[in-house]
């Protein structure tokens, strides 16, 4: 029985009913019995024939009583035979073969199949007339079988049994077997967060809760009776589980449970789930499980937060390493200049050089060292006003094939030390103006064109010009090198900030990684882009669009006119401006050096120079002497500059001030506004733009030009032509050769030198009187200006005695001293003073350089 389905037993109990309920209503005589109607109506029969035959015996018509015997028997299948016997015991006639078979009943008593009707004739008895019927009732038990009722009870019961089987499987299907699971159990199941599901021996699923329903966004008749695979369960690599890789099937075959096990399922909102999966088994007969109970934890959440907390420290862990990586950059950047600035100065403050040109070089190196940092320094700061989304650009008229051509003269020194052609090329007609930012252009053309100088070592450099109509117009420049190349992959990462292509390149060519990162957010601030495309080992293009603005009403220019324009540029000139007479400016910084340069420069053209070294003797200085301007550093010792112009405005002073700063730090210009400058420059001060800043404010006029090869940067004009070579004291002493400045010829330095040499006089009698006095403080000073003056303003032959003489006044060497100036008082007669066309009578007007301090 136990193999049986379930579906058999029920079958069976339902017909064994059916049975039951029959036989009780047999048993109530519910279910008519035919025997007894038989047995009457072959009574009935007897009878009549019995009448019949006592007629036809009387009339002794024999025959006759044949044929109707005949006739009946052929008319009752029941009855088998028939015979009519006289009392004697004589067979007259017979139907059927009657004299073999018949057997007289017990006692001659009639029964059901053995008849005997008795046949008179007159009043005595002639016969009887016997009647062989089909037994009713059966001879051996399984004749029982036969039985009317039995038959009906059987047939009944097995084709209740078919119907009831089949009827069943149809139903049951329909059947939810999660019904089998009792409501209470089943509420509880669904009040639970986890999804579950309850799944029989074969894994099919008995029962999936509220939970596991509303997870998989399946309908609830979908699931029961299914396999759970139906689901579309995959692993991590988003694989399909197959039916006996899920946990709940290993769980089912050997009863153990399973934990923590990770499946995916993407539900019917096409939304991947991530489930962590937990089996146990429901314990069944013979230690089987009879199903097993699976619970679903939907940690998509978690793990999505788990993916994006990696994420998020991976990024922190680059951010990290970007970090390190920029700041070991950044000390390396800022270590190798400072490291030469130390080292130079170190050597120059113990008098280490042999001659003059030593002393040109290492100040060649300082300074351009001094250089680096100070674009290393412009350059972070330029990214962290990007970041800060601080990034103000203008857009006003501006050239952009002078921008083009004035970047391309400057890097051309650069092109032709490396010997590799710079050329830029104009395809097209080009507006003569566009409305951007020039500065912002100037910059990002600089950085395009400086990396792809330093990438290339054969071939050349080519900037192309053209313009599109882009929706809007745009300017487009192609930066086009013939130099190392970039890996494909890394032509997006190059513009993140710090990042290079090779990490080699840092020690290869140097560089920080800042540049393209503020080349591109500079360009997209103009309303383009800048993108690079690249063949390892045939070159590079940078790419850069930007906005030009409106172009109604420009100027057009031929490729020929542009061309022509980029010459001129080529020979392009500095302005040289006049100041109206006696006009003051108050010099305020409290480094010696930057006043110095400040004063060559504005005495160089014409002004008058006051000096103040902090905030404090400023304040001093413009209410005694009422300057014309105020230039005025910012971080100074005593009193910076916001303090003293603050105070200076507090007591209603409308002197111009402006600042001089190194800082360019965010919100800085706000607050030089509020304090009262009246502008500011920026250092190391470029003189071009000062000198035009002052002529506007002091009414200077530009009174012509001088070209512009060493001229454009004071600093770099000195430091670039000295290259005379040191003379020995004694030569120096037997010579009789003029001493010409090295600034002799130069348009506007000449004065400088001039100024010098008409000051030198007086300088070098100050010094005997110190000698005589015994005065080795100022003595040393004054030793100490005149080197430093003297190499400045170009008369390099100075500097070694005056150096000497320093020193030997530092010891206190009275003798050396007493032939060091005597040498220099010889060297002052052989002075050449130059000459300046047009310039106001020497003399008296200039007011003395200031001793610069030990
Ligand atoms: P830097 O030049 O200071 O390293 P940039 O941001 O200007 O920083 O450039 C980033 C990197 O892009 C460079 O280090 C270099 O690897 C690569 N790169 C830039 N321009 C070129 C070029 N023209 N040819 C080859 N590589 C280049």
């Amino acid at each position: 029985m136990k193999g049986l389905s379930t579906r058999f037993h029920l079958a069976l109990g339902l017909s064994s009913l059916v049975i039951s309920v029959m036989l009780v209503a047999l048993y109530m005589g519910l279910i008519p019995d035919r025997d007894p109607a038989v047995r009457m109506g072959r009574l009935a029969l007897a009878e009549t024939l019995a009448i019949s035959a006592t007629e036809l015996i009387d009339e002794e018509d024999n025959d006759r009583l044949t044929r109707v015997v005949r006739f009946v028997a052929r008319r009752n299948a029941d009855l088998m035979s028939v015979g009519v016997r006289r009392t004697t015991g004589e067979l007259l006639m017979q139907v059927g073969d009657h004299d073999r078979n018949w057997r007289p009943p017990p006692g001659n008593i009639s029964t059901d199949s053995l008849l005997m009707v008795p046949i008179h004739s007159g009043p005595r008895l002639w016969g009887h007339m016997e009647l062989r019927f089909v037994p009713l009732q059966p001879a051996a038990w399984w004749g029982v079988l036969t039985l009317g009722p039995v038959r009906l009870i059987i047939a009944v019961a097995l084709a209740s049994f078919v119907v009831f089987f089949l009827y069943l499987r149809r139903m049951l299907r329909h059947l939810d077997p999660s019904k089998v699971i009792p409501g209470r159990v089943r509420n509880a199941f669904d009040t639970l967060a986890d999804g579950l599901l309850v799944l029989d021996p074969k894994g099919q699923i008995v029962l999936a809760n509220k939970a596991f329903v509303d997870m998989v966004g399946r309908n609830p008749d979908e699931l029961t009776g299914k396999p759970a695979t139906l689901l579309p369960w995959t692993n991590s690599a988003q694989a399909l589980f197959h039916s006996a890789e899920t946990p709940w099937a290993a769980c089912l075959a050997d009863g153990q449970p399973r934990h923590n096990f990770m499946m995916y399922l993407v539900d019917a909102r096409s939304y991947r789930r991530t489930f962590m999966v937990n089996c146990s088994p429901v314990p069944g007969a013979a230690g089987k499980p009879a199903g097993v109970l699976v619970s679903f934890d939907d940690v998509t959440e978690l793990e999505e937060k788990e993916i994006e907390l990696r994420l998020a420290r991976d990024q922190a862990e680059a951010a990290n390493r970007a970090k390190s990586d920029f700041l070991a950059n950044m000390s390396h950047e800022i270590r190798t200049p400072m490291n030469a600035i130390l080292g130079f100065t170190e050597l120059l403050r113990r008098g280490y050089q042999h001659s003059a040109a030593d002393v040109q070089k290492y100040l060649n190196t300082i300074h351009s060292s001094g250089k680096h940092l100070v674009e290393l320094i412009n350059d972070i700061l330029d990214l962290s006003k990007v970041e800060a989304g601080r990034l103000d650009v203008e857009r006003i008229p501006c050239a952009v094939h002078e921008v083009v051509g004035e970047v391309v003269r400057v890097m051309n020194v650069r092109a032709q030390e490396k010997n590799v052609g710079l050329n830029v090329e104009f395809p097209e007609r080009l507006p003569a103006t566009v409305l951007t930012d020039a500065g912002r252009l100037r910059q990002v053309i600089t950085n395009l064109v400086g990396n792809a100088l330093k990438f290339t070592s054969q071939g050349g450099v080519t900037v192309k010009i053209y313009l599109r109509n882009e929706g809007v117009p745009r300017m487009h420049l192609d930066i086009i090198d013939t130099g190392i190349g970039i890996p494909h992959d890394k032509l997006d990462a190059i513009f993140e900030p710090f990042v290079q292509a090779e990490s080699s390149t840092t020690r290869k060519f140097g560089g920080t990684g800042l540049g393209l990162a503020i080349a591109r957010r500079f360009a997209r601030a103009l309303g383009g882009d800048v993108v690079a495309s690249s063949v390892i080992g045939k070159g590079s293009t940078f790419h850069v669009s930007f906005e030009t603005g409106d172009l109604a009403g420009v100027q057009w220019l031929s490729p020929q006119q542009l061309r022509e324009t980029q010459d001129k540029v080529a020979d392009a000139e500095v302005a040289s401006w006049a100041f109206p007479a006696d006009t003051l400016v108050l010099v305020v910084d409290d480094g010696a050096e930057n006043r110095e340069l400040v004063r060559l420069v504005l005495e160089n053209a014409g002004l008058k120079v006051m000096e103040a070294e902090n905030g404090a003797v400023a304040l001093e200085r413009v209410i005694a002497h009422k300057p014309a301007l105020v230039l005025m550093d910012l971080q100074m010792p005593v009193m910076d500059g916001f303090t003293a112009t603050r105070t200076l405005r507090e007591r209603g002073l409308e002197v111009p001030i402006l600042a001089l700063t190194a800082n360019a730090m965010k919100g800085f210009e706000r607050e030089i506004e509020g304090t009262g400058f009246s502008g500011y420059l920026t250092k190391p001060v470029d003189i071009d733009g000062m000198l035009a800043e002052l002529a506007r404010r002091l009414g200077g006029q530009q009174v012509g030009t001088v070209a512009a090869d060493g001229a454009r940067s004071m600093v770099g004009g000195l430091v670039a032509s000295a290259q005379s070579a040191a003379t020995p004291m004694q030569a120096l002493l037997d010579s009789t050769e003029p001493i010409v400045s090295r600034l002799a010829g130069h348009p506007r330095l000449a004065k400088v030198a001039r100024s010098f040499a008409l000051q030198l006089p007086d300088k070098l009698k100050a010094m005997g009187a110190a000698l005589e006095a015994g005065n080795m403080e100022e003595l040393a000073q004054l030793a100490h200006w005149l080197k430093g003056a003297g190499g400045t303003v170009g008369f390099d032959a100075f500097f070694e005695p005056t150096r000497e003489f320093e020193l030997h006044a530092k010891a206190g060497r009275a003798p050396e001293l007493q032939a060091g100036l005597k040498l220099l008082l010889a060297m002052a007669d052989r002075i050449v003073v130059p000459e300046v066309p047009g310039a106001a009578p020497p003399a008296a007007p200039l007011p003395p350089l200031a001793p610069a301090p030990a």
